[in-house]
């Protein structure tokens, strides 16, 4: 079981291209050469402080998505294939580009992870029913449900047709299922993407009618591949979730729908922090059953790998948020204390302020020297 947390800043937007970039990526310690792994933002109570985050990895704002793919998620097909699950999370605040990641634009350049991964899958499949000399057989099926307030609907069911109170889930052997789930076979690329841009018209129908109510759900693809050669079978799982915004919707609503809503956000994606922490410290214990969301994907309970991306915005109106979504990953990422330097104080005439001190592991204060 292994779980990598990455951050991803994301571009400025047309309309933030006047703004200040806040949040950077920056490489471990003095170096100036290497992977950023390494996100600094400022302390909002002193902006001549700076907080730096450390993750497995930290993609700035001109990471491709061919990049995200090709160095997260591309070397995890091998295990797939070997009969491990993979799950993909993208959690951050509404706007920060978890759906670019998971999903992706129109684009063959700005298509996201899922359909790339799919591509993969297909490719494999392929080559492995080919090494076999046609002994293995392989078979790709999805599904494709949001959770919104604990209830879990199928997103290939038309929003008029679905039950208010939600598909129910039950045990089955150690596993938990949700019965009722439609799962459709995809046999290429182009049969699953017509199967999935349909299921995602119906989540963004039920977001004209629930006022943004996309923001507020999980979407969770899962895409089983069932590997058979004569009366054997072996079955893995690739989940890919796009999680509602962390955002605190108490701070721009108090309405009663949204207060339920935000405690039923807040408590999976606590779960979820939870889970991963265990997971990534290889603690024996995983609180996965103590939210539906991470219940249904068994998260921890395979001998699976688990990868998080952490969506930024690097503007200062999302500061705060950003600086709790940090701190959310901080808890989760794995703690590797030693890889963080601290600066020596003067070390250089134009650092003359620089100093660090750590205040959690991981997690250093920077002072910057004043600008004038
Ligand atoms: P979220 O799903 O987190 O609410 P979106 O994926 O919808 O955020 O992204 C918000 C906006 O930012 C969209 O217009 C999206 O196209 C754009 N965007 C996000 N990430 C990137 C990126 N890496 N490159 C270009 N545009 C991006
Ligand atoms: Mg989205």
């Amino acid at each position: 079981m292994s779980v990598r947390v990455v951050a991803r800043i994301r571009p400025l937007l047309k309309l933030e291209l006047d703004k200040d970039t806040i949040v950077e990526a920056a490489t471990a310690g003095s170096e100036t050469i290497g992977s950023p792994t390494i996100v600094r933002i400022p302390n909002p109570k002193n902006e001549a402080e700076a907080f730096s985050f450390q993750f497995n990895s930290v993609y700035d704002q001109k990471a491709t998505q061919q990049q995200i793919f090709d160095n997260e998620v591309a070397p995890t097909v091998k295990h797939l294939f070997n009969g491990f699950d993979v799950t993909l999370f993208a959690y951050g605040v509404t706007g920060t580009g978890k759906t670019h990641t998971m999903r992706g634009g129109k684009t063959l350049a700005e298509r996201g992870v899922i359909p790339r991964l799919l591509s993969a899958i297909y490719r494999r499949s392929r080559k492995t029913e080919k090494d076999m000399s046609g002994e293995t057989q392989v078979e790709v099926t999805m599904s494709y449900y949001e959770i919104y307030n604990d209830r879990v609907y199928d997103l290939f069911e038309s929003p008029e047709k679905r039950t208010p109170a939600g598909l129910p889930i039950r045990d089955n052997g150690g596993k938990t299922v949700v019965v009722g789930l439609t799962e459709r076979p995809c046999t290429t690329l182009k049969e699953f993407e017509q199967l999935y841009d349909q299921a995602n018209v119906n989540r963004s129908t039920s977001a004209t009618k629930l006022n943004a109510h996309s923001s507020r759900s999980h979407a969770i693809l899962c895409v089983k591949v069932v590997q058979s050669t004569g009366d054997q079978t072996r079955i893995s799982t690739a989940s890919a979730i796009d999680l509602a915004g962390s955002e605190d919707n108490r701070r721009t609503d108090n309405g009663k729908e949204r207060l339920v809503e935000s405690a039923s956000i807040n408590k999976s994606l606590f779960v979820l922090a939870q889970c991963v922490e265990a997971i990534s410290r290889k603690q024996a214990r995983i609180p996965y059953r103590e939210s539906k969301m991470t219940r249904i994907l068994s998260l921890g309970q395979n001998n699976g790998i688990t990868i998080m991306v952490l969506n930024l915005a690097p503007v200062r109106s999302y500061h705060l948020d950003t600086l709790s979504s940090l701190n959310f990953a901080n808890r989760t990422k794995k703690i590797e204390v030693n890889e963080v330097e601290n600066e020596p104080f003067f070390r250089t005439a134009s650092k003359t302020m620089a100093s660090s001190a750590t205040i959690a592991s991981g997690l250093t204060l920077e002072r910057q020297p004043l600008r004038p």
